[in-house]
């Protein structure tokens, strides 16, 4: 068995220490559990991966090289190249063959149309009902009108998660991390072994599913993760299978462990939405990264990388769980980081990027369609109906950052003014040609051009675009 890691990827981003950190120690602790069941190990430090499989050659010969299909075009296009073997990908419940055959014919491919055919499939929260026939569980394939509550203000315990204790692999690995990264130090947190990302699954099942679904909108600044899985690393990394988590899941729900709505929100979330995520990547690429409609071209706020202190208390409050953890959940990417970056005119294959960099569960084939796509419209509608742009009312609504920040979500003019709210009717008043055929549009762009202080607006916004430039805001 031939593991190799490039230093070029390594050095090809600034990480987060706990990102590589991951992706390293659960190499190095599959190649010795390999070792334990008995295979032969090359595990290779190489210039590159090209390299590291050259050296591998010389040293045992031309065999025949099968590896299993990645999850990035470009590696695929350079497996394929080298003459490697490449055998079906199965960390999915939908290949991205099978995706493609679904959306062949089809005018729309929504989210919504595809989960309902993996729930069918796959024979997921579906009973047979009185006429022979098969019918989603309580009679509905969707329940999120019981989800989304603001957060709740009781200020009641989250659900804890067990740190795993850093061992040898996991010492060696953090003392060579190279001085580029940044964030802190990995403290447990991410499973680096199957048998860590078990326990993490049990934790979730018994402890945080049932919470799952009123509270996944909600956002506060002293929890990291409310009740949020933080089972996306493992299955990004192959140490969990989606089939399993989902088993597990409806189980919990049938055994009356947790209530249907949350079952049923977190099942969408990863057959549905992840599935459909990694379907629509493998259909656009290799198009689909240079998409770029809106003609974004801000770079990546300082307030973002950690460059600059920022006076925004939701982005301080997000940022800080991305420094802490390598990690924040999907509300707090979408309405917070992508928001801003979105009517901040963020280039998108930049912010791409640095989340790639800077989330544990990064990789190109869910950061693509998620932040191109989803949080920054680049791709003028291909994932999302319409651009998910919002101002501090949004925020103020679903998290607790407004009540000690020094701005005010209601003002768009001013020096108390909101960025967000700022830069939401700006960003309507500078893309209202290219927004003008979407429908869903067309109402909060009348409601930007009966705003009687519209050009007082745009001139706040200048300011505050200048100010995020230079990182002070
Ligand atoms: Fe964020 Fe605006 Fe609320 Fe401050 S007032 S926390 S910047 S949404």
């Amino acid at each position: 068995m031939l593991l190799v890691e490039s230093d070029a990827l390594i050095a090809s981003r600034t990480w987060h220490r706990q990102r590589l950190h991951l992706v390293l120690s659960a190499m190095m602790h599959f190649a010795d559990e390999l070792r334990a069941e008995g295979f032969e190990v090359d595990y290779r430090r190489a210039r590159t991966l090209v390299q590291g499989l050259r050296d591998h050659r010389e040293d045992f010969g031309f065999g025949p090289v099968i590896a299993m299909e990645p999850t990035s075009w470009d590696a695929r296009l350079m497996l394929e190249r080298l003459g490697v073997e490449l055998v079906r990908n199965d960390q999915f419940l939908c290949h991205y063959d099978d995706f493609a055959g679904w959306a062949a014919d089809r005018k729309r491919l929504t989210m919504e149309d595809f989960y309902r055919w993996q729930r069918q499939r796959l024979g997921v929260l579906i009973d047979d009902d009185a006429r022979g026939g098969r019918e989603p569980v309580g009679g509905r394939w969707n329940f999120d009108h019981d989800n989304r509550e603001p957060p709740p203000r009781d200020g009641r315990a989250w659900p804890a998660i067990e740190r795993f204790e850093l061992d040898e692999i996991d010492r060696a690995v953090l003392d060579r991390l190279p001085a580029t990264t940044f964030g802190a130090d990995p403290d447990g947190t991410w499973p680096v072994t199957r048998a860590q990302a078990l326990i993490r699954l049990r934790e979730f099942i018994e402890s945080g599913l049932a919470l799952f679904g009123p509270h996944e909108d909600a956002m506060l600044a002293a929890e990291w993760k409310l009740a949020h899985s933080a089972l996306s690393s493992s299955m990004n990394i192959g140490l969990l299978h989606p089939g399993e988590i989902v088993q597990a899941a409806e189980l919990a729900y049938r055994r009356g462990v947790a209530p249907l709505n949350s079952v049923e929100g977190f099942i969408r979330q990863v057959i549905g939405w992840r599935e459909y995520v990694w379907g629509v990547y493998w259909l656009w690429m290799p198009h689909y990264r240079s998409a770029n409609v809106l003609g974004a071209t801000r770079p990546v706020p300082p307030a973002f990388t950690g460059v600059a202190d920022t006076e925004m208390a939701c982005v301080a409050s997000v940022i800080g769980h991305v420094h802490d953890h390598g990690y924040a959940h999907h509300i707090e990417r979408l309405m917070v980081l992508g928001n801003l970056a979105l009517t901040g005119g963020v280039d998108p294959a930049a912010m791409t990027d640095w989340m790639r960099a800077s989330f544990v569960d990064g990789a190109e084939w869910v950061m693509l369609p998620n932040v191109l796509g989803m949080a920054l419209f680049a791709d003028g509608g291909m994932m999302a109906t319409k651009p998910y742009a919002s101002g501090g009312a949004y925020i103020n609504k679903m998290s607790d950052s407004c009540r000690t920040c020094r701005f005010d979500p209601k003002q768009r003019v001013g020096p108390d003014a909101c960025p967000f709210t700022t830069l939401y009717w700006d960003f309507l008043a500078r893309n209202a040609e290219a927004l003008a055929g979407n429908h869903r549009m067309a109402r909060p762009l009348a409601a930007m051009r009966a705003l009687s202080n519209l050009p007082a607006v745009r001139g706040r916004a200048v300011e505050i675009l200048d100010r995020l430039d230079r990182g002070e805001l």
